[in-house]
């Protein structure tokens, strides 16, 4: 089941009976079926009558009506026949925008349940929040929200129409000859407009107006939240600091080198900020 409603809860039924649409995990890669297009979908399964060895639960919502969570399977447990083990990364990149957005969702879940199991102060084991997403200690009665790690993603651009240029930046580690957009995670204490104004200066030397939010994108690896903007370059020579970059330039929105996957929140804010530097 891929497409269709979708209404996002934290507290359902327990997982006992009834056909349910799960994210099951073993280890860091998903079980999937495969629709008639060929695309991975999310297994529907009975719960009563899997006959697998579940370990855990997040529930996620509801899909078309059925109750959906998120599971770890155990590493020796027999997988269903009709079903083949994907590993996240690829399930995003093969576009099936649901099932990775749901599933995207229980890892971050089920790996904070995973490493959230004790208390971080007293030791003691967590249980439950009687109200909300989270554990709380047994003994001292912290509580544990699951872990969001904001990610400021900043494309910096001069110049209009034909003479627009974007300046993109380059990891030893990228594929050949791509390129993205300068990104860093905010620091405790700054506010997203200083983030995104340091993280350009470590990174590509350079200094940045008028800020210009795009959007986001929960990105499960571990745990991120993109938020994507566009700036105005307003001063400073491209530095690229050699402790983080192979590479920072300029290129002409004419001549632009290979660039991420669509499915990516950087290449659809280059995408859209191109498209407004031709308009302009
Ligand atoms: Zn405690």
């Amino acid at each position: 089941m891929t497409q269709g409603s979708f209404v996002p809860g934290h507290r359902g039924p327990a997982f006992v009976a009834g056909e349910v649409v799960c994210c099951l995990f073993q280890g860091s890669r998903l079980l999937v079926a495969r629709g008639a297009d060929g695309l991975p979908q999310l297994p529907q399964l009975d719960a009563a009558a899997c006959g697998l060895p579940l370990k855990s639960a997040q529930y996620l919502g509801r899909l078309e009506g059925r109750h959906c969570y998120g599971l770890h399977l155990p590493p020796q447990a027999k997988l269903p026949g009709g079903l083949e083990l994907l590993g996240l990364r690829a399930l995003i990149l093969e576009g099936n925008d649901l099932a990775s957005a749901l599933a995207g969702q229980a890892f971050q879940l089920l790996e904070w349940e995973r490493t959230h199991r004790f208390c971080g102060s007293c030791g003691a084991p967590t249980t439950p929040h009687a109200a909300d997403r989270a554990v709380e200690c047994a003994e001292c009665r912290i509580v544990y929200y699951p872990r969001i790690s904001p990610v400021m993603m900043a494309l910096v651009h001069r110049g209009n129409g034909a003479s627009g240029e974007l300046l993109l930046t380059r990891k030893p580690n990228y594929a050949p000859g791509r390129y993205t957009v300068v990104a860093g995670f905010v620091e405790a204490g700054e506010s997203l407009e200083q983030c995104l104004a340091r993280e350009v200066k470590e990174e590509v030397g350079v200094d940045i107006r008028e800020p210009r939010y795009f959007g986001s994108q929960p990105w499960p690896f571990p745990n991120s939240l993109v938020m994507a903007f566009s700036a105005e370059w307003a001063g400073g020579e491209v530095d690229p600091d050699p402790a983080e970059l192979e590479d920072a330039q300029w290129f002409s929105i004419d001549a632009l080198p290979e660039l991420p996957e669509p499915v990516h929140i950087s290449r659809q804010l280059i995408d859209d900020t191109i498209a407004r530097l031709r308009g302009s």
